[in-house]
């Protein structure tokens, strides 16, 4: 078997040109303090600066070093819980009206992308396949309730009509999304770090924060400095861990894992996936897979409630893929990585207020590529005065996990639960 040579991640290995940003060094003042410069954090920090505001984003590593940096780069629609969850919450209106926010996401996301010449690979299309015959009734009830919230441009597949899309037999049918799609994560997280330099905030990275004051005058503080500010925004995700233990047990990290193919050549990556759609497959711990602008086939999935990263993770990712493409069993595995995903209870994403003045939202739940953005757009609406529509997303419930030692064991026992569901559906 080709041995995985690792260390640096397809992203990190093709990553665009991008400056380095000082650390904090004493104390600052700014109107809103952005913790985190992931997709939240910067989209938050350019609504901000775009509206005049002097903005600070405190990130403890490097732009996109969090999952914004490390996804499978899908593009996906709605919300992982699914709508229902939603409606069983909000009601029928306002599920709708969630549903439009998620929608709007992909706007701001293909906007920013335009308006700020962000070079990172955009594709659309996406495929999800059924690994099981009887689930396609399920597909029908899909499309039907995607039509249903006037979301167009969804097809069924026969598992014919799939075969001929990609270059496998293991599926018996899909859905085909053509507003869906797959971009380079960490090529799209450092186009919107210099959107929201343009627009006047200030990143600084190696500046962790150990300390927030979530009073009425909101400060945050790092080994080298204080940021005090008139906001907000904490959007540190899964790597947050115990910095702000009110937010701890909301989400939970599980590690999710990608490796990427030697280059395959344009005629064989279009034998695996003909249109270069993001594929993914409709089962709980879910496989994911697309080609890259360079014709390698990325492919993720797995799950690790331990947050113990497997250690040869070619080896422990190689079986999935060629499950799925037993005729790349003899390509070399040029890339491995992982990275956490921040999960909520019931999936949907969490946001709300600390205080009046300290905004979060995470919890995207796998899902927060185009999320993200809309989130991190409706805390700089709340703070500029308009607070209707975070306040929609802030009125929906969440279940904690617990603390203490059950918080693993508990999520590996659901984790194991949910292998032997998809085995057996
Ligand atoms: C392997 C993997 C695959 C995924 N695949 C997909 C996918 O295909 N499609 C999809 O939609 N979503 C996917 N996701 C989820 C998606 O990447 C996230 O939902 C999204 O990136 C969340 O963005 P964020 O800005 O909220 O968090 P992050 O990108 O995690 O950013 C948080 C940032 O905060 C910083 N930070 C944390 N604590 C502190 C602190 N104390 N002080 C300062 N800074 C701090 C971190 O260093 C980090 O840079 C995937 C995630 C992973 C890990």
């Amino acid at each position: 078997m080709a041995k995985s040579t690792v260390a640096l991640s397809y992203y990190q290995a093709t990553a665009s040109p991008a400056p380095a940003h000082p650390p904090l060094s004493g104390d600052v003042t700014a109107d809103v303090c952005v913790i985190g410069a992931g997709y939240t954090g910067l989209s938050a920090a350019i609504e901000l600066a775009e509206a005049g505001y002097k903005v600070v984003v405190l990130e403890a590593e490097t732009v996109g070093f969090g999952a914004s940096g490390r996804n499978g780069g899908q593009i996906c629609t709605g919300f992982s819980s699914g709508q229902s969850k939603i409606e069983a919450q909000l009601g029928k209106d306002d599920a709708r009206r969630c549903f439009a926010l998620a929608e709007e996401s992909k706007v701001l996301l293909k906007d920013r992308i335009a308006r700020h010449a962000i070079d990172c690979d955009l594709n659309w299309g996406y495929i999800h396949a059924i690994p099981k015959a009887s689930q396609f009734d399920g597909l029908k009830e899909w499309k039907n309730e995607l039509d249903g919230l006037g979301y167009t441009g969804t097809q069924i597949l026969t598992k014919a009509e799939l075969e001929e899309r990609l270059g496998t037999r293991l599926y018996h049918g899909a859905l085909r999304e053509s507003g869906a799609g797959h971009l380079h994560p960490l090529n799209y997280c450092l186009g919107l770090a210099r959107a929201a330099i343009a627009a006047g905030a200030v990143i600084h990275e190696k500046s962790r924060v150990i300390d927030i004051d979530s009073g009425a005058h909101p400060s945050a503080r790092t080994a080298a400095g204080t940021v005090r500010a008139r906001f907000m925004v904490i959007a540190g995700n899964a790597y947050l861990g115990r910095t702000v233990p009110k937010l701890y047990g909301k989400i939970m990290p599980v590690g999710s894992y990608i490796i990427a193919t030697e280059p395959l050549g344009e005629n064989r990556a279009r034998a695996l996936i003909r249109d270069g759609e993001a594929v993914a497959n409709t089962n709980f711990i879910v496989d994911y897979f697309r080609l890259t602008a360079d014709t390698r086939l990325l492919f993720g999935g797995r799950a690790s409630y331990s947050t113990l990263e497997p250690p040869n993770l070619g080896a422990y990712m190689r079986p999935r893929m060629t499950s799925v493409f037993p005729q790349l069993r003899d390509v070399k595995i040029d890339f491995a990585w992982g990275g956490y995903i921040a999960i909520t209870y019931n999936r949907i994403p969490d946001c709300g207020r600390l205080s009046p003045t300290v905004y979060y939202a995470h919890g995207y739940s796998g899902q927060g590529l185009a999320l993200a953005g809309i989130y991190g757009k409706l805390m700089a609406e709340a703070i500029r005065g308009t607070a209707e529509r975070f306040d929609l997303l802030a009125r929906i419930r969440h279940m904690p996990f617990p603390g203490g030692p059950i918080r693993t064991p508990m999520l590996v026992a659901a984790m194991l639960y949910y292998r032997l569901r998809d085995a057996l559906n």
